[in-house]
C-alpha cells in the first residue's frame, strides 16, 4: 500500500512512499507530540493513508509569518 504525502496547508502532493518503514522514519523526524502525529496521519475514503506535512513553500511562508501557525488553512 502506498502512502501519499501532502501539505497540510495547501494540500499539494509532496510525494508518495511505498514502504511503511519509510513513513515511520519520516514521521519520527517530525518534532511533534503523539496527538499531533495522529493528526498528520489520516486515512481517506479509499482507506489510503495520507501523511500531512508542510511543503517547502508553506514552511517558508510560516517562517516569515510565524503567527500563521495559529491558522490551519491560510491558503485557499
Ligand atoms: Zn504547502
Amino acid at each position: 500500500m502506498s502512502v501519499k504525502v501532502k501539505c497540510r496547508h495547501c494540500l499539494r502532493a509532496i510525494g508518495e512512499m511505498k514502504d511503511s518503514n519509510q513513513v515511520q522514519q519520516l514521521v519520527q523526524e517530525q518534532p511533534l507530540s503523539n496527538d499531533e502525529l495522529n493528526e498528520i496521519l489520516q486515512e481517506d475514503e479509499q482507506g489510503e493513508l495520507n501523511v500531512l506535512l508542510v511543503c517547502e513553500e508553506c514552511e517558508e511562508i510560516l517562517t516569515q509569518n510565524p503567527s500563521l501557525f495559529e491558522q490551519d488553512n491560510f491558503i485557499h
